[in-house]
Parts: structure tokens; sequence; C-alpha cells
């Protein structure tokens, strides 16, 4: 009998390859580009913040304006291919990040679960994140 199982884009597909579609659906909504880093002035170390971008919706789990979210924050990374080159400042667990460098995605990913909460643990809501406001000094909020 014919083997009719296909293996999911994700495992089979470059990032080069996939459709706008299938880019979208990689990302798994950890979060953790949307909190702030702080770079060192002196060595330039990178340092990971938990205070999330002011457009961060906490009961959303997500950006408040996906659709206009680089034109309503400056800094907001557009993740592209050509782009590629800027993945390695990505949290490990990324899945652009992994996929580029042709890693499986963890167990966690929604696509595998498919259910979008099961990132939650593993992604910037693991670390207590507030969301940036004029009252708090980003710098207060650095990771150790
Ligand atoms: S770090 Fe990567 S997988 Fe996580 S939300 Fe950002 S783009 Fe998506
Ligand atoms: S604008 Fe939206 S997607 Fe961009 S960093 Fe802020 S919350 Fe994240």
């Amino acid at each position: 009998m014919e083997n009719t199982t296909t293996a999911p884009f994700w495992e089979t597909k470059k990032l080069e390859e996939l459709t706008p579609q299938e880019w979208e659906a990689l990302c798994d909504g950890c979060g953790l580009c949307c909190l702030h880093r702080i770079q060192d002035e002196e060595d330039d170390e990178i340092y990971l913040t938990r205070v999330a971008c002011r457009c961060y919706d906490m009961e959303k789990h997500g950006c408040s304006d996906y659709a206009n979210r680089h034109e309503r924050v400056e800094g907001c990374m557009k993740l592209t291919l050509e782009r590629v080159e800027e993945f390695d400042w990505l949290p490990e667990t990324c899945a652009y990040r992994l996929r580029y460098h042709g890693k499986p995605l963890p167990s966690w990913h929604p696509l595998i679960t498919k259910n979008p909460d099961s990132v939650h643990p593993f992604g910037m809501h693991s670390f207590n994140p507030i969301v940036e406001n004029d009252e708090i000094d980003v710098e207060d909020y650095v990771m150790g």
C-alpha cells in the first residue's frame, strides 16, 4: 500500500521556499523578540530585559497592532529572508533561527502541538514581563 503521509512544511522546506502564509505560521508567538534589549556602551554586550514593547498586549499574548507594527514602533524588527544574517540576535529557540540552521522545531511549538498556548512556558511569559511605560526605567529590568 502506498504511503501517502507527507512531512509537514516546517520539516521539509527551507526558509526561502516558504509561502507567505507558512512564513507567518512559523512564528511560535514566544514574544521574546518583543522584549527590550540594552546594549552596553563599553563592550557592546546585549542584555535582555523583561520589559515588553509598549505595543505588546499581555492578555492577547501578542502585538496589539501587528499589521502596522513597523510604522507604530521604531525598532520593531522586520524579519525577512534578506536580513537572515541578523537572525543570530534572536533567541536560540526562535523558529526562524532554528530552521535557518536546519534544526527541528521544539516539541512545544504550536505548529506541532496545535495549541497556541503551548509556547508560553518557553517564551516571554516565563519571565514575568511588564509592558513598557513612562514610569519605569528599562535598565532596572535587565535579566541576569
Ligand atoms: S522570537 Fe522568533 S518565534 Fe519568537 S515571536 Fe519572535 S519571531 Fe516569532
Ligand atoms: S510593535 Fe508589536 S511586534 Fe513589534 S516589538 Fe512591539 S509588540 Fe512586538
